[in-house]
């Protein structure tokens, strides 16, 4: 186990630039020990953001994303039938996501990972349209690409992508990680065409999971790697401050932070290891009972996951300064 702490860094609210927030979770890594520090996760008392405060650097990236990492290698051998299941449901969100994309649609995957929505869109979706990823993990990128995907490694905002050239971008679990999100947000609003949109998707903070769980254990805080968490009121802030139009705010159900909850709280009891892996991204019946409890909670409006489908205005300036 490494023992050596990371270098962190101070960071304050990046949706209302304040540091006028209240502490309400405490946590270290429980999933992977990539080091023993204890983080402290912060609510911002003005819209309600979720940030960890202090942050590990960006030089320690290759240390709190290890090779075992499972963005990297959530695949069919290792995770059967979750991932087929996984795979099925997920299709069908997307696909309904572009349902109205022309023949000739361009669609960006920022924070592709190792392709996993894309292959879906590649698989199920037009074979006219034109996939692309986007994403800053090395290793994430040559899995993708030994799918035969086009993906642009590093970050959208220092990538010179084409600006007004794409119809729709999707940022799955992708903005909790970024280090600067309102960055990110107008990189993809330059590239999108007008009246383009973007699908973001990202742990709830309105949800009951976090209620039960926030201090300490909520699977969602996912100790160092989600640097801000948002509820309806925050991400909605944040969108509309880059500019973009809220098309669409709605929930979505995942059983996943239920369940690494349940496991963290496990870890931190110290209960048998069989018992732990009851609860893990690999245990069927978990995500089973899980996926029902927040369908359940979806129906209130309460699902464990936010979606926001945001619109790039269509009179949107194409002169503007950001070229
Ligand atoms: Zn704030």
């Amino acid at each position: 186990m490494e023992s050596k702490q990371l270098d962190l860094t101070h960071v304050k609210c990046c949706v209302c630039e304040t540091d006028d927030a209240i502490p309400v979770g405490v946590g270290q890594d429980f999933e992977y020990r990539t080091s023993d520090d204890t983080f402290l996760a912060m609510q911002c008392s003005s819209c309600g953001l979720v940030y960890l405060n202090p942050r590990p650097a960006v030089s320690e990236f290759e240390r709190i994303y290890p090779e075992n990492y499972h963005a990297f290698d959530f695949s069919e051998s290792d995770f059967g039938l979750v991932h087929k299941v996984r795979s099925r449901l997920e299709a069908k969100r997307v696909l309904e996501l572009c349902r109205d994309l022309p023949d000739d649609a361009r669609i960006l995957d920022v924070g592709c990972g190792d392709g996993f929505h894309l292959k879906l869109l590649k698989k199920y979706g037009k074979a006219s349209w034109t996939l692309e990823g986007v994403d800053v993990d090395k290793r994430a990128v040559e899995m993708a690409e030994r799918s035969g995907l086009k993906v642009h490694l590093g970050n959208i905002e220092e990538l010179d992508l084409p600006k007004n050239s794409y119809d729709m971008a999707i940022m799955f679990q992708t903005i909790e990680h970024v280090e600067k999100p309102e960055k990110v947000l107008s990189a993809v609003l330059r590239v999108l065409k007008p009246g383009g949109k973007l699908v973001v998707v990202t742990d709830n903070t309105d949800s009951l999971d976090f209620k039960f769980f926030k201090g300490s254990y909520w699977g969602g805080y996912h100790f160092p790697r989600h640097w801000n968490l948002f509820n309806r009121k925050s991400l909605k802030k944040l969108a509309e401050k880059t500019g973009f139009e809220i098309a669409r705010l709605s929930t979505v159900v995942s059983p996943v932070n239920w369940v690494y909850s349940i496991h963290n709280s496990l870890v931190a009891l110290a209960a048998p290891r069989f018992f732990i892996d009851r609860f893990t991204l690999k245990s069927t019946v978990s995500l089973s009972v899980f996926t029902s409890l927040d369908i359940a909670l979806q129906k209130l409006g309460r699902g464990a996951l936010l979606r926001a489908i945001l619109q790039k205005p269509s009179k949107f300036l194409t002169t503007d300064a950001r070229g």
